[in-house]
């Protein structure tokens, strides 16, 4: 049995949303907890204009993740709303709502399956040519060509014959295919080395222009240039606004912005380069 279940009568969610339009994501004063003795969202209120980028970032256990979980509708609200383009989402069908979201998680959940059948569970019944061209954009076809049985290698139970960079790779591939309208991407490529990132975040930037993205990151380097920068601190929204006016304003903003400087000129040279741009100003 499933937790969260469609209304009867629930719609589809506006079929414009699969045909490159709107995407306004929209949470109105979001309560939320797992358990209903423990709070882990208060009052959350943020807007994403369609074809917006919002990164949120925020010390650990504050609620990020969490954020994108309720837009894609693993759990419903405990108090408030989550809108999409001015629907609730609790109105429409979850098959409809998670064909216009593509996530790239955290943790990536791969079938003991091929690399193929992976890649291409994004959409089922996508082409070898389109398979193909997803895993280019995720810098995973030449790994892929490398090995004995190429697109026929088989994951292992839950891809434990890849390493942690390859999986995520694979899941990014997978998104890519999907092509979905609103994109999430958590620590989506945190696993991988800069050089790698540097060309993934480049292929996203150029999926995600005019879409609707939402990025979880602690790299805060990679976000300075989002529409808005969404700051969470014990479940609640401390500010919200550009880089520069954060920095300005923000105190929560600027300590982790003033560790993480900290942290690379620790790590020595190559590491204090400042990390590519996820996205970068139209
Ligand atoms: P991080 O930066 O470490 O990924 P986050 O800001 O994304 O953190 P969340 O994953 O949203 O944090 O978690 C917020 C809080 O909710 C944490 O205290 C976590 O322990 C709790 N939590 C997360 N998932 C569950 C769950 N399935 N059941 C119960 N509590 C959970």
């Amino acid at each position: 049995p499933q937790d969260v279940a469609d209304r009867p009568g629930a719609r589809s969610l506006p079929a414009h949303l699969t045909d490159n339009a709107a995407g306004e994501v929209r949470f109105e004063h979001v309560t939320f907890g797992y358990r209903s003795n423990r709070i882990i969202l208060l009052g959350v209120d943020l807007t994403v204009p369609a074809g917006h980028k919002l990164a949120i970032v925020g010390p650990t256990g504050a609620g990020k993740s969490t954020i994108t979980r309720l837009l894609f509708r693993f759990y419903d609200v405990t108090d408030g709303r989550v809108l999409i383009d001015g629907t609730d989402i609790r109105d429409v069908t979850q098959e409809s709502l998670r064909a216009a979201i593509g996530v790239v998680p955290q943790d990536t959940v791969l079938f003991n399956d091929t690399i193929r059948y992976n890649i291409a569970y994004g959409r089922p019944g996508a082409g070898e040519a389109e398979i193909e061209h997803a895993a280019r954009l995720a810098q995973i076809h030449d790994f892929v060509m490398s090995l004995p049985d190429r697109y026929e290698t088989r994951v292992g139970e839950r891809g434990l014959k890849l390493s942690g960079g390859e999986k995520q790779r694979v899941a990014i591939a997978r998104t890519i295919l999907k092509n979905p309208r609103i994109l999430i991407l958590d620590e989506a490529t945190s696993a991988l080395d800069p050089e790698s990132e540097a060309l993934v975040n480049a292929n996203l930037l150029r999926i995600g222009k005019g879409r609707t993205m939402v990025i979880v990151s602690h790299r805060l380097s990679s976000l300075t240039e989002c529409d808005q920068i969404l700051v969470m601190e014990k479940g609640k929204v401390q500010d919200c606004a550009s880089h520069q006016v954060l920095l300005e304003r923000c105190t929560v903003y600027r300590q982790l912005w003033a560790q993480q400087t900290r942290h690379m000129e620790s790590q020595g040279p190559r590491h204090a380069a400042p990390a590519p741009a996820l996205i970068q100003g139209d």
